[in-house]
């Protein structure tokens, strides 16, 4: 039996006062090893847990005999952010999960060697890419996460002339402004648009559709366009007491720690409030960064408030076991119904009820009910919302006839094409929140559909 390569992580105790990188990556060794468990499947079935359909078996049979340089460009075929999916994606549910070791001595570690073999080239200094030859067409990519990335990166490689419009100062999405440092280098992000950019692709970044230029207006300098902005706007509770200073969405928390550095305040210029008790409400990704963000800061205690039970929690299994061993509480079957705050309005606490499960609703999972006389209160100065995100509106002001959801999502139809003739979409501006791989997957077939558009 071949057992799983471990990944090295920084102690515990260390990490959880510092914004290093927390998973350190294989050695030399460890990947081949880890590489060697492939049995090379006659019939694989890893790849069709990849949406951006890397050729697995051929990356891993290139590791075996070292030969690294062969096994990235064989992840570059259809992956231009090799670094950042070996980083975040949940392999546990996608390639690693049809793997055929993950019955009896746990699958290969898929997503591990995709970041083994980007370190490597990076380490050695990333290939500049070649240009394609111009078709002479001219598409607007909106939104820089990853589904913008993906799509800019596979029609630039078609020849094309690509603009990406961002209305961030940087390129990214998520990668930059939610995903922390500690998970995800920003550097890392930084050099993985830079290879997209040095595809050809024009970036406009502090540019909002929407506000300076229409979809309507850029109908008729573009000939197709891609939407990928991302569901970037936070929900809340609507409960009592969320208008509190020191109540923060954590889009805009992780946006001032990660974006605009503000860990090193005052050497940069965005502040942010350092609790002593920080109360994280939520259960995703998103509220485990958020919380994991909020220790590291400085608070006393950070607690995760979740109304459902640990099996539950929506976050990636090993960001949940990191939360834990860096000393997050969690504070499982516990709603917050009202946030306190004294009298210069400042949050003191949050009064909570206790939950139980009850029968599963249409998601499948169990629906959590209130147990009667349960109120109690959490002390708290800090409280961060983490219960989703929904797209903002604003790229579809002056974009007649875009047809949308009940719930301000862009409808398109297989292939990735919305209402409007040549202008397509993809990731969460489409799907709701949802992972890093499937805006990518998503990007890459809207370039497809524009290909076949212009065709
Ligand atoms: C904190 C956090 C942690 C996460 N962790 C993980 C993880 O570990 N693994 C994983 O797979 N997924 C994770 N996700 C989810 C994942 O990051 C998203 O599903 C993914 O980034 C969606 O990509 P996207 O390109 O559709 O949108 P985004 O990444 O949101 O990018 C959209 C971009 O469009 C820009 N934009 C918006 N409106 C306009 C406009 N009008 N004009 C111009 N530009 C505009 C935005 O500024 C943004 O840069 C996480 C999400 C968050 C918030």
């Amino acid at each position: 039996m071949s057992v799983r390569q471990p990944m090295p992580v920084q102690p515990a105790d260390e990490r959880a006062h510092n914004f290093k990188e927390v998973a350190l990556g294989y050695t030399q060794e460890q990947a081949v090893a880890e590489a060697e468990r492939c049995i090379e499947c006659k019939k694989p079935q890893c790849v069709k847990g990849c949406p951006v359909n890397i050729d697995i078996p051929a990356f891993i049979k290139s590791m075996k005999t070292s030969d690294f340089d062969g096994a990235i460009d064989k992840i570059k075929e259809t992956n231009s952010l090799p670094a950042v999916c070996g980083r975040v994606c949940p392999q546990e549910t996608q390639c690693e999960m049809y793997c055929i070791l993950g019955k009896k001595e746990g699958p290969v570690a898929i997503g591990r060697l995709e970041r083994f073999c980007a370190d490597y080239e990076r380490g050695k200094g990333v290939k500049a890419p070649h240009r394609a030859t111009s078709t002479g067409k001219h598409i607007a990519v909106v939104g820089s996460g990853p589904a913008g990335l993906a799509a800019a990166s596979d029609l630039a490689k078609a020849g094309h002339e690509v603009t990406m419009f961002e209305a961030l100062h940087s390129a990214g999405g998520v990668l930059i402004y939610g995903i922390p440092e500690f998970r995800l280098p920003k550097d890392i992000v930084a050099e993985e648009v830079d290879y997209i950019v040095q595809l050809g692709v024009e970036l406009k970044s502090g540019y909002v559709i929407g506000k300076i230029k229409t979809i309507d207006e850029m109908k008729n300098e573009f000939d197709a366009i891609f939407l990928g902005t991302g569901a970037g706007l936070p929900n809340f509770m609507g409960i009592d007491g969320e208008n509190l200073n020191g109540v923060y969405s954590a889009n805009e928390f992780l946006t001032r720690v990660n974006l605009m550095k503000a860990y090193h305040f005052p050497q940069y210029d965005t502040p942010i409030k350092k609790g002593k008790n920080v109360i994280v409400v939520g259960g995703g990704n998103v509220a485990m960064d958020a919380a994991r963000c909020a220790l590291r800061l400085g608070a006393d205690e950070v607690s995760i408030v979740y109304r459902r039970s640990d099996e539950e929690l929506p976050a990636r299994r090993e960001e949940i076991d990191h939360a834990k061993e860096e000393g997050i509480v969690f504070r499982l079957l516990t709603n917050p119904v009202k946030i306190l705050g004294d009298e210069n309005l400042m949050v003191t606490g949050a009064e909570c009820v206790k939950m139980e499960l009850g029968e599963p609703d249409e998601s499948g999972r169990r629906r959590p009910r209130v147990i009667e006389g349960s109120e109690h209160v959490v002390d708290a100065d800090i409280v961060i919302m983490a219960i989703g995100t929904s797209p903002n509106p604003l790229v579809f002001e002056g974009a007649a006839g875009l047809n949308k959801s009940k719930w301000g999502t862009i409808i398109v139809d297989e292939a990735g094409m919305t209402s409007i003739d040549g202008v397509c979409a993809g990731g969460d501006v489409v799907t709701g929140a949802a992972t890093v791989i499937s805006a990518m997957g998503a990007g890459k077939l809207a370039a497809h559909t524009i290909n076949e558009y212009l065709l």
